[in-house]
């Protein structure tokens, strides 16, 4: 699962990584940009995109099956 380190302040996101990785992200750009502070709004965000499209993918083709059911019973 992707994680993503946002900042508010800077308006920029991190390359989707591992959750160590956006921590360490986190950690450099507060060092780097901000001198050590913790800007206002920065977060990490889990993405979890591809698990809400297969979801939504079995969602469907079960969606089908029982739509196709009904037809052929309607019949
Ligand atoms: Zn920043």
């Amino acid at each position: 699962m992707p994680y993503v380190y946002t900042c508010a302040q800077c308006r920029t996101s991190s390359a989707p990584s591992s959750r160590a990785q956006a921590h360490a992200e986190r950690t450099g750009h507060r060092e780097r940009v901000h001198g050590g502070l913790t800007p206002a709004g920065e977060q990490i965000t889990h993405h979890a995109n591809d698990v809400k499209r297969l979801a939504l993918l079995v969602l469907g083709f079960f969606a089908f099956l029982g739509a196709s059911w009904l037809y052929a019973h309607m019949h």
